[in-house]
């Protein structure tokens, strides 16, 4: 029987860090043996907001890509790629894009709530929001519908744009009398969402909030030390009363494989300047066999534009083999 087709993707704005290595990266390497994974590195969509900023982007195509293979994603199980090698995408979010209304791409909430939080360069009531920015549900829904991936690995803000593709799905079926993809389903990962290290709702790679896959354990150590706490002197874990010290014994628990609710008995008495230590000291050893890995892929980048190489390929494939079947449904293959 053939395994189950799977996308998943990063968008290379930056370095990882461990809320994404939590949150996201640990499930798709888990799941690398039993799917047919395909592992994007979403380039066009980093340029939707981005635009101005291409080294950027170029830059951490790399980073991202390493950081997987650090944290276990395998070249041999896994395809990876970079969306801007595979044109096809592109083509089909143009055909995608007749079958979405500009008023539903309005009222995506994670849409919505990017626009509002990028004022500087959207405008303040976001009147300066790009159509590339607003249609990147389309282009998404046509990043997983290229591979006909039937799981994608996501964080919960990713929810609204499987929803958006399964509605694609639904309406290219209904229109083109076809039936040529899997309904997609979002898989989410069993640990919830990491805060920042400062309280912030959300561990960031643009707040200077977060610690990274690649920073030392110095460094490690330091940011553990000045994470936000409170000044009461037990540890408990009650992340709506006390968030700060409740996401540092979130990371403790997912180091241990534990439920933070009993962890935290180990951690009666224990004074918070001894967790912190503790912490660190176990968040370093279990980063130990991903930043040697790392280390060792940071001196052959040649090696990882190999693997990209390969992925294109492969991801090609797949694309022409998706795209005869749509431009047939489609009346247009002359
Ligand atoms: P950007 O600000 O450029 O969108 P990002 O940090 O949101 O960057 P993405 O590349 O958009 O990162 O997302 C990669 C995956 O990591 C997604 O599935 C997302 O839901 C998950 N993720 C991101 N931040 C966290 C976090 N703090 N905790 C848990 N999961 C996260
Ligand atoms: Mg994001």
């Amino acid at each position: 029987m053939s395994k189950k087709v799977l996308l998943t993707g990063d968008r290379p704005t930056g370095p990882l860090h461990i809320g994404h290595y939590f949150g996201s990266v640990q499930n798709r390497v888990a799941m690398q043996d039993d799917y047919d994974s395909y592992y994007m590195v979403a380039d066009v969509q980093a340029l939707t907001d981005n635009f101005n900023n291409p080294e950027k982007v170029r830059e951490n195509v790399i980073e991202v890509a390493m950081d997987n293979m650090a944290a276990g994603l395998d070249p041999k199980k896994a395809t990876l790629f970079i969306q801007s090698q595979i044109p096809q995408i592109a083509e089909l979010t143009v055909f995608y894009s007749n079958l979405v209304t500009v008023n539903t791409l309005k009222r995506n909430p994670t849409v919505k709530a990017e626009i509002a939080e990028k004022s500087e360069l959207f405008g303040r009531e976001g009147e300066s929001v790009t159509y590339g920015f607003l249609g990147y549900p389309v282009s998404q829904a046509a990043d997983i519908t290229f591979v006909r991936s039937e799981v994608v690995p996501v964080g919960e803000d990713q929810l609204p744009m499987i929803e958006q593709t399964r509605e694609i799905v639904e309406k290219f079926h209904r229109i083109y009398n076809c039936s040529i993809f899997p309904l997609p389903q979002a898989k989410l990962s069993d640990s919830p969402r990491i805060m920042g290290l400062d309280g912030n709702a959300k561990m960031s790679k643009s707040l200077n909030n977060a610690i990274y896959l690649k920073d030392s354990p110095e460094e490690t150590a330091e940011k553990i030390k000045t994470a936000t706490t409170d000044s009461e002197t037990t540890i408990s874990y009650d992340p709506q009363r006390r968030p700060g010290i409740s996401n540092l014994v979130l990371i403790y628990s997912l180091i241990h494989n534990k439920k933070p609710g009993d962890i935290v008995k180990d951690l009666q008495g224990v004074t918070y300047s001894a967790f912190k230590s503790r912490l660190a000291s176990d968040l370093n050893a279990h980063l130990t066999p991903l930043r040697n890995k790392r280390h060792e892929l940071e001196s052959k980048p040649h090696y990882i534009k190999e693997i990209l190489e390969m992925g294109r390929e492969k991801a090609l494939k797949k694309a022409e083999e998706t795209m005869s079947l749509v431009r047939a449904a489609m009346k247009i293959n002359y």
